[in-house]
């Protein structure tokens, strides 16, 4: 039996990571962080796609401390999101959440005893968060592997891809059209097609304008960086 976790937000990236996943292992487990974050939306979004994409179970977790600790745009209403991607580390950044999060899902697989950890962060279509990158990722997979003796790995299935490639992924899976319909990326909460105006949903419309636009080019190289 081989069973995985995925950290699960609603998202486009996540929930590509949940489709992929339920074709590779015999049971997924999905956990969702409610840290009291800006759109909310989300963690409904992720309960209603859990259920209908098929998950064995789905965890919600209450991490509120994260929201008491760290200030972004995406834990206080006070703070706009912003328009544009920006140089720098973005005001959206949450400090310490995906090492929390990470952290939190290691425990979560060591008790239902699955082999994976599976998480939608990139580094190619970088937002500036400095916990997306895979050097990040695998240093704290080391430190878990050795805290808890038991390997848990972590997966990273989109850390090399762009956004178009990512569409490309939910499209192999005949899900592109739930992704983008269902999903919430939206810094403004909105699902689907989202508000248009955020960073979030700009990086998401470009990518899948792209992949729209050259559907055989981006197709050939997820296969050439996936085997897909
Ligand atoms: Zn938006």
């Amino acid at each position: 039996m081989k069973r995985a976790v995925v950290v699960f937000s609603g998202g486009q990236d996540s929930t590509t990571c949940l489709i992929q996943a339920l074709d590779q292992y015999d049971e997924v487990h999905c956990i969702t962080f409610d840290y009291g974050q800006r759109h909310r939306a989300e963690i409904d979004v992720a309960r209603d796609l859990a259920i209908k994409l098929g998950a064995s179970a789905h965890k919600v977790l209450d991490v509120g401390l994260l929201n008491e600790l760290a200030i972004s745009s995406l834990t206080r209403d006070n703070i706009p999101v912003p328009t544009e991607s920006e140089d720098g580390i973005p005001n959206t950044f949450v400090p310490g959440r995906n090492i929390l999060f990470l952290t939190l899902a290691a425990i979560y697989a060591y008790q239902v005893q699955a082999e994976a950890v599976i998480t939608g962060v990139c580094e190619t279509d970088f937002s500036g968060y400095p916990d997306c990158r895979d050097e990040f990722v695998k240093a704290l997979n080391k430190a878990i592997t050795l805290g808890m003796a038991r390997d848990v790995r972590f997966e990273t299935p989109l850390m090399w891809l762009n956004k178009a490639e990512t569409w490309a992924l939910a499209d192999h899976y005949q899900k592109l059209d739930l992704v983008r319909r269902e999903t919430l990326t939206c810094y403004n909460g909105i699902q689907g097609d989202g508000c248009g105006e955020c960073a979030a949903c700009h990086l998401r419309s470009h990518g899948l304008n792209e992949y729209l636009a050259n559907q055989a080019v981006v197709s050939a190289s997820l296969k050439e960086k996936t085997g897909l």
